[in-house]
C-alpha cells in the first residue's frame, strides 16, 4: 500500500484479481475500473491518469 497525504492508494495485483469489481463498486470516490476484466486505478489522488498496471 501506497499513502499520499496519508490516504491509502491500493495497489492492485492484476496475478491475484478475477475481476469481480467489489472494489469498483466500493470506491467512494469512483477512482477504480475494470479494463479487461481486471480492476485498475483510473485516477490517483494527483490527479494523473494511471497506465492501468502496465
Ligand atoms: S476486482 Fe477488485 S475486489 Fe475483485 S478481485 Fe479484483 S482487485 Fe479484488
Amino acid at each position: 500500500m501506497t499513502y499520499f497525504n496519508d490516504r491509502p492508494i491500493p495497489m492492485i495485483d492484476p496475478q491475484r484479481c478475477d475481476g469481480c469489481g467489489l472494489c469498483v463498486r466500493a470506491c467512494p470516490t469512483k477512482a477504480l475500473g475494470l479494463r479487461d476484466n481486471k480492476a485498475v486505478i483510473l485516477l490517483d489522488p494527483k490527479g494523473l491518469a494511471s497506465r492501468g498496471g502496465r
